[in-house]
């Protein structure tokens, strides 16, 4: 373990910053709300993986291990989880589709993880699928029923908020709160509006229903989070995260779940990222049909690294407006970091760092370990690339190490920006020559040729410098408004 330095993270369980203390200093617990995977995930739920990656990648810059557990949601999730009514999205999904559930959840979480990858976010350390937990669920719900938490209404079982006193400590809500503003749904056989479901019965023409002790039927959504965190973290985890939609009702049911079941505290710290949203402050929401995939992206030329960088631009508590033309300024400002690394690595290697070049890296720190001041993080970087008086040796290590919790391959991209096979570097050296002998028309010439293969040539003072112009994706169509 590697010197330690305070971190400070909001915690919604209090609204407040506090420093961040694991229970384990060897590892760290953290539990994150997968994909549902009926549709494609889009940028917005991308914008919460994002987070969750960066804050696990913070953590790990801290010399932390990490053990991160994060579910693919399969079956359970309804269309109105407020209510807990409606019905379930991946059954929907298949019967629209024509498909099994299987199909749908195999195909959507392909294309999740394809997404993953090339946004650069860790494969987590272990991802459930809610299907292959129904055992857990089970024992779950029957473990609830026995402490007095849940009780069986024909086939349905419920979840008996009264009996849990703190119900509400995260979100706020109190149970008088919900039922007069309607924010539950009165349900036969409940005994307070606020009660959800646990295990719903789902009739013979169900496409997914598994057998119980209370007979046919499905997981409610929120237990697959409480049975998996329990299964693979153990009864307290260090950090929950999900986005602020979940806040209500989804954490605040896995709460009362687990503790509800284990008499111990679930998680320590609940973080919460807020929406991506269109301008006007419309949310990007798959329900309403506005909603942008990293593939859709890539089809106007943007690199999906561009919209990593794009989502430091917000801090992750704040809600951040998409539009085209702040997408395409980030991916210019990317690129233009990206040119910079180019240069940097024609004239220099990465070696250790300077005092100043030190000093550059507290304050990066110390912006990442302020609940994740990204905004902050990367203006330590810019400010660091345009300092005149920092050895460019220094700037390499700086960026290779930023690198590890920013994940925008800068050293990576820099090297394939100034790669020339030997067909180029022979012209490069004929190019030399001619500008020696002051052949400025053979030199405009070669620079030509040159930029016809990709390849754009500068002169500075230290001799030819060059990046190569067909390796990152440029933008495609012209600029628009948001959406589509
Ligand atoms: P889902 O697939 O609907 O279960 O959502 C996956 C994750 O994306 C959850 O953590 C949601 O809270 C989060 N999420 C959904 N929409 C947005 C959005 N527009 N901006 C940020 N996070 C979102
Ligand atoms: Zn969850």
């Amino acid at each position: 373990m590697t010197e330690q330095f305070p971190i400070y993270l909001h915690n919604t369980l209090g609204r407040r910053v506090e420093e961040f203390q694991p229970q384990n200093p060897d590892e760290v617990l953290v539990y994150t709300c997968g994909p549902t995977v009926y549709s494609y995930q889009h940028i917005g739920n991308f914008r919460a993986f994002l987070f969750a990656d960066t804050l696990r990648r913070v953590l790990e810059y801290n010399g932390y291990r990490v053990r991160h557990v994060r579910n693919i949601t399969d079956v359970g999730h309804l269309t109105n989880e407020t209510l807990g009514t409606g019905v379930d999205k991946m059954e929907a999904a298949a019967r629209r589709e024509n498909l099994t559930p299987r199909e749908i959840a195999d195909h959507f979480t392909e294309i999740f993880h394809r997404d993953q990858a090339l946004l650069n976010i860790l494969e987590p350390t272990a991802e459930p699928r809610a299907t292959e937990y129904i055992p857990q669920m089970i024992s779950l719900t029957e473990r609830l029923i026995g402490r007095g938490y849940g009780y069986c209404v024909k086939g349905d079982v419920y979840y008996d908020v009264d009996k849990f006193p703190s119900y509400g400590m995260l979100s706020g809500n109190t149970v008088e709160d919900l039922i007069a503003g309607a924010r539950v749904e009165v349900g036969e056989g409940k005994r307070s509006p606020a009660d959800f479901a646990l295990w719903k019965a789902a009739a013979p023409d169900k496409l997914m229903r598994y057998e119980s002790p209370w007979g046919m039927g499905v997981p409610g959504w929120h237990l697959e989070c409480s049975a998996m965190a329990l299964d693979l973290l153990g009864e307290t985890l260090d950090i929950h995260t999900g986005g602020e939609d979940h806040v209500f009702p989804h954490h605040e049911d896995e709460i009362a779940q687990s503790e509800g079941a284990t008499g111990k505290r679930f998680a320590r710290y609940w973080l919460h990222n807020a929406f991506l949203q269109l301008s006007g402050a419309e949310k990007m929401s798959k329900s309403v049909g506005n909603i942008l995939t990293v593939g859709d992206l890539a089809e106007r030329g943007i690199h999906p690294l561009s919209y990593r960088y794009f989502t430091y631009q917000a801090h992750y508590r704040t809600p951040q407006n998409f539009t085209w033309e702040a997408l395409e300024a980030a991916q210019t400002a990317l690129y233009r970091i990206y040119d910079q690394v180019a240069d940097l690595l024609q004239s220099s290697e990465p070696a250790g760092l300077t005092e100043s070049g030190a000093a550059v890296r507290n304050a990066f720190r110390e912006a990442i370990n302020n609940d994740l001041a990204l905004p902050e993080a990367v203006a330590v970087l810019n400010t660091m690339l345009s300092n005149s008086t920092l050895p460019p040796e220094d700037k390499l290590s700086l960026l290779d190490d930023f690198d590890r919790v920013l994940a925008l391959d800068l050293l990576a991209v820099g090297r394939g920006l100034i790669v020339a096979g030997p067909a180029e570097r022979e012209i490069l050296d004929r190019r030399a020559q001619a500008r020696a002998e002051r052949d400025w028309a053979l030199s405009d010439e070669l620079r030509s040729k040159l930029a016809a293969g990709g390849l754009d040539v500068k002169d500075t003072a230290q001799g030819q410098r060059w990046t190569r112009s067909d390796v990152l994706p440029r933008v495609q169509a012209p600029q628009t408004g948001a959406g589509h």
